[in-house]
């Protein structure tokens, strides 16, 4: 018989109070809508048995694959700073673990398959609008190369959901590094279970970690880890004008992986107080908050290994604080990083900080937009006659202007001629984002009217985000006043 999933499964070997067994609940008449086929062969999967009746009815959970050993996982998480002891995996079911060509082990999960043990009052079941959204956002991400789960199949499942009218179900299978959360020691940590955190602990430091696990005191090591990680991660969205939109506790990923998808969006014009969630009412998720809500969940995590640190509580907590202080540090060396090189300088100076910060504020102040501002920058550094095109992107092009002297200045101490620079400001800087107008309207057409072509366009796009398309140069430009989008939903 043909293995058709080299499933090596891991998680569902640990004790039971980590998970809940269950298998996907069968649907009417699953149809594929979306193979990720370089994805599937980079997991070894078998593409055209993916999309053959058999792969698509395991895709859309009607089948369970040999080797599978369904699970729902257990979690709890702070939602919007309240903690909730008990969220788990109330519509996803994780098939098993695979290990793929570079020898990563791999989460395969089905979300949107049925109810679980943790579904409370919820269906089980996911929309085609929000799988598409996930579908086309992850992948975007990582085509643009920040860490994040993955899309390998997107099908519809023939039956409608209820949500406030009836729209049709849909079924994403995504693919993780692991889908282990901070809400997951948090499930542990909320019942005094010392040996479940350090057993999960364990389990994190083999699975994502391993050089850490001769370390003197590993479980130190692991936050330092973890910081570290989402120090990188959140200073990655900012880079490219990502908002996560619902950074709760249980959607903040041990791995770093930027992971659950639901009304996130990309900033259009540049300003730090942008919010696109329809559920985000405070702003406590805004652009530009993400660093420090990271640092309130990363401190959440801490709370869970205080037990494992040392016995003495003061002397624990010291040392998490002082874990904990290090996330400034982290983020800044990321964050300046990436912005030194988002304006093309190949070297370090103290000031940079602040030029890269002048250009952000002037933006701020004139609503210029954030993606093309740095794209057309890119080809300013071959000369001032690059100008025009990004100082007509700012309400008051004379803010631009003065910046943009100290910008030359500061380049011409380098010796890189404007070739160069142009060149690596390209690589970093896209030209094509998941622009919300274009994503809205990808799933209208999908959901409204059977139509996915556009969905087959936006994504072949958004897989090549730093070339220039010619064809499709419409992609890259911000929203027209009536086309701008300015909420966007979980559809949970
Ligand atoms: P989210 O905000 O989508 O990350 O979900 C938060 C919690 O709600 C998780 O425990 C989910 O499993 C659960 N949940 C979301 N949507 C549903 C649904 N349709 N049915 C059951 N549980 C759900
Ligand atoms: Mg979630």
């Amino acid at each position: 018989m043909t293995v058709h999933f080299p499933f090596d499964n891991t998680y569902a070997a640990l004790p039971d109070g980590f998970f809940a067994r269950v298998a996907p609940t069968p649907v009417a008449s699953p149809k594929l809508v979306k193979l990720n086929r370089p994805l599937a062969l980079h997991l070894g999967l078998d593409p055209d048995w993916l999309s053959s009746p058999e792969g698509v009815e395991i895709l859309a959970g009607k089948r369970v694959p040999d080797g599978a050993d369904p699970i729902a996982m257990a979690y709890a998480g702070h939602q919007f700073g309240h903690f909730v002891p008990q969220l788990g995996d109330g519509r996803a079911i994780l098939l098993g673990e695979v290990i793929d060509a570079d020898g990563v082990r791999r989460d395969i999960q089905l979300k949107g398959s049925g109810p679980t043990p943790f579904s409370r009052r919820g269906d089980g079941r996911a929309a085609l609008g929000p799988v598409l959204r996930e579908y086309i956002v992850s992948e975007a991400m990582a085509a643009l190369g920040i860490p994040t789960t993955r899309s390998l199949a997107a099908v519809v499942t023939g039956e409608n959901v209820v949500r406030e009218t009836l729209l049709p179900g849909a079924v994403l299978t995504r693919i993780a590094s692991s889908h282990i959360r901070v809400g997951t020691f948090q499930y542990f940590a909320a019942r005094s279970d010392v040996a479940g955190v350090r057993r999960l602990a364990d389990h994190v430091i083999a699975r994502h970690y391993p050089d850490i696990a001769d370390a003197e005191r590993p479980y130190h090591a692991l936050l330092d880890a973890v910081i570290g990680r989402q120090a990188e991660l959140v200073a990655r969205w900012l880079l490219v004008g990502f908002i996560h939109g619902v950074m709760n506790t249980d959607n903040t990923s041990i791995s770093g992986d930027t992971i659950d998808y639901g009304p996130c969006a990309f900033i259009d014009s540049y300003d730090p107080a942008t919010v696109f969630s329809s559920i985000d009412e405070m702003g406590r998720y805004a652009y530009g908050n993400q660093p420090r809500i990271a640092l309130w969940n990363l401190t959440r995590f801490a709370e869970c290994l205080l037990p494992l640190f040392c016995d003495d509580q003061d002397k624990a907590i010291a040392e998490a604080q002082s874990a904990l202080g290090g996330f400034a540090e982290k983020f800044d060396a990321a964050y300046y990083d990436g912005l030194r090189r988002k304006l093309g300088l190949f070297t370090t100076r103290a000031d940079d900080p602040e030029l890269a910060n002048d250009l952000l504020k002037a933006m701020a102040e004139n609503a210029a937009d954030f993606t093309l501002t740095f794209r057309r920058l890119s080809d300013a550094a071959l000369g001032p006659a690059g100008d025009a095109h990004v100082r007509q992107l700012f309400a008051d092009p004379a803010a631009y202007d003065a910046w943009a002297v100290r910008w030359r200045q500061r380049s011409s101490d380098e010796p890189q001629d404007a070739a160069a620079r142009r060149a690596a400001m390209r690589a970093v800087n896209p030209a094509f984002i998941p622009r919300n107008h274009r994503v809205e309207a990808v799933i209208e057409a999908a959901v409204n009217r059977h139509d996915f072509a556009p969905f087959e366009e936006l994504l072949a796009i958004l897989a090549q985000p730093y070339e220039d398309q010619p064809a499709f140069a419409a992609y890259a430009e911000p929203p027209e006043q009536h086309e701008r989008v300015l909420q966007t939903f979980c559809g949970t």
